[in-house]
């Protein structure tokens, strides 16, 4: 079975565990490492979707120690949005104390055309989105999105975290491709004005 839940210390007992629900994503960003490699700290991160709710039940019980959960893998984890919400809902009856995050490129509701941030208020502890810049221009350049209209429903989606009650970071990735200098500045602002915080992600080469 290929890895749906991994650590990324390679430590026995971790306390944050990620989960890779799915390789598909409607973005393919410049450093994606999805492109540059197969695996995080040696799990295999390759899949076809091909899997069960009991799969992924299996293999997050191999870290008995987990206290976070991370939506994160080579791929946008709310594509999966049926599975994701039914191990929220197998973390939150099993084990409540677990705090649940996902890291996402905010165009869950896009796709879906409804509210997903509100479907997931009560599952979600925190959300990570990636803003990646102050402009549609750079975005695009960036994270090449295969949706119409992506920077401004990135930020929309955003929002709605935030006013779903979710705590929201917006974050871009430096430290890569030194042909675009992202304003971390301007970034930040827009995500205060969204109601969110601010991460800069340092590129790291091991994957997260
Ligand atoms: S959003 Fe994440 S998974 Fe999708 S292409 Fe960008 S870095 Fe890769």
């Amino acid at each position: 079975m290929y890895t749906l839940v991994y650590s990324i210390t390679g430590e026995k007992n971790p306390d944050t565990v990620y989960v890779n629900l799915t390789n598909a994503c409607t973005n393919s960003c410049v450093f994606c490492l999805r492109c540059q490699k197969d695996d995080v700290c040696g799990a295999e991160m390759w899949h076809d979707d091909n899997y069960t709710l009991e799969d992924i039940i299996n293999q997050f019980k191999e870290f008995p120690s987990a206290k976070n959960v991370v939506f994160c893998g080579y791929g946008e984890p709310f594509l999966k949005k049926d599975m994701m919400k039914s191990f929220c809902e197998y973390l939150r009856k099993n084990y409540p104390d677990i705090k649940i995050r996902v890291n996402t490129n905010g165009h869950a509701n896009a796709i879906y055309k409804t509210n997903v941030a509100e479907e997931f208020k009560t599952l979600l502890d925190e959300a990570s989105v990636s803003l990646n810049s102050d402009n549609a221009q750079e975005y695009n350049e960036i994270c090449n999105p295969k949706i119409e209209n992506a920077y401004e429903e990135v930020k929309n989606f955003i929002k709605a975290c935030s006013d779903a009650g979710i705590k929201v970071t917006a974050s871009v990735v430096t430290g890569f491709d030194t042909s675009h200098k992202i304003n971390e500045d301007e970034c930040k602002k827009i995500a205060e004005s969204l109601g969110a915080g601010f991460r800069n992600r340092e590129f790291i080469t091991n994957g997260y």
